[in-house]
């Protein structure tokens, strides 16, 4: 065995990870029995070895501990870790098929929670005329006045990837986001190898179906890097409680106990704090509105825990 280097988890197909060493190169690995549990972004020390038939080139020894966690609730497992170290998430939306500020909050919520930095886009620019513009673009200055950033692009046009490649340089990124708003085009657009190094992966493993589930991280151009999968686009709000519903809305978050009865379900309750700052115009009425969709929507999916499906 070689000494030890450090890598970064690529991608985990069961016993084995991929690993990327700090030239950028590949290497698939098997993983030390003392190593805890390897996802995609984990930050590792590894050494090389003799490359065995079935393509294994090393073993990693150590990880370090994670800067950050993006979970999934699972069925059998309850929160199961999908990708560490991610430092953004770039929620994704555009005027079609539909722009919904609703959806926008959903991903903020389950982003707060995650502790991660949510950054908010809005792609297709390209389709956005003189009477949809100050209405979309209203919207977008309310939440950069909550603090969160925000950027324009249009996958069709490019226009914005300057201001896209800046927001992602020398960070982890993922981007998530409603089916049809162009995440697989954005990313086709700032990683148009990742067909090629996809390919070049599932061919030396027999493992190629994996690829396709897989959270897997790619290193961009300016050194950042992207996780991504189709799994990972999308997050789900069913394991939040009411409690965290509050905490994802930062307007309101620093409201919470300061209704009059602690029960308070913040609707039509004498006292409540959340009423009073819409009035004042301290928190905006779209925004508390959407508040109560998703709590009531989380009343109505809820489904039973712990069923397998
Ligand atoms: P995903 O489901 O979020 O991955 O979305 P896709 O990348 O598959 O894009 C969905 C559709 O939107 C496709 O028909 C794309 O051609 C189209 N599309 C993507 N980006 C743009 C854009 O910037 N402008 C316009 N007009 N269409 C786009
Ligand atoms: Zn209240």
């Amino acid at each position: 065995l070689g000494k030890s280097e450090d890598g970064v988890v690529i991608s985990r197909f069961g016993q084995h990870v991929d690993i990327q060493s700090e030239h950028g190169e590949i290497f698939r690995c098997n993983i030390r029995r003392t190593v805890d549990s390897l996802v995609t972004g984990d930050e590792v020390l590894w050494r090389r070895g003799q490359e065995s038939h079935s393509g294994i080139k090393g073993v990693v020894e150590a990880v370090q501990s994670r800067r950050s966690e993006l979970s999934r609730p699972d069925y059998y497992d309850g929160l199961k870790t999908i990708a560490a170290n991610i430092d953004q998430v770039i929620i994704v939306s555009a005027l079609k098929p539909d722009f919904s500020s609703d959806m926008i909050d959903r991903y903020l919520v389950a982003i707060e929670n995650s502790h991660l930095k949510p950054v908010i886009l809005l792609n297709k620019i390209d389709l956005l005329d003189d009477t949809l513009r100050p209405q979309i673009s209203s919207i977008l200055e309310q939440y950069q006045s909550l603090g969160y950033q925000t950027l324009y692009a249009s996958s069709k046009t490019e226009h914005g990837l300057d201001a896209l490649n800046e927001q992602l340089r020398g960070q982890t990124s993922i981007f998530v986001g409603q089916s049809g708003v162009g995440k697989s085009s954005l990313v086709n657009m700032l990683l148009p190898q990742v067909c090629a190094q996809t390919q070049e992966v599932s061919d030396n493993s027999g493992l190629g179906q994996h690829t396709t589930t897989a959270a897997r991280l790619y290193p961009l151009a300016d050194g950042g890097r992207l996780i991504d999968s189709p799994g990972i686009r999308e997050f789900s709000l069913w394991h939040l409680e009411c409690d965290e519903v509050t905490y994802g809305f930062r307007e309101l978050r620093q409201l919470q106990g300061h209704c009059k009865f602690r029960d308070c379900k913040h609707q039509n309750d004498p006292g409540c704090a959340f009423v009073e700052a819409v009035k004042k115009g301290d928190v905006s009425q779209w925004r508390y509105q959407s508040y109560l969709r998703i709590l009531q929507s989380m009343i109505e999916k809820r489904p039973a825990r712990h069923i397998p499906p």
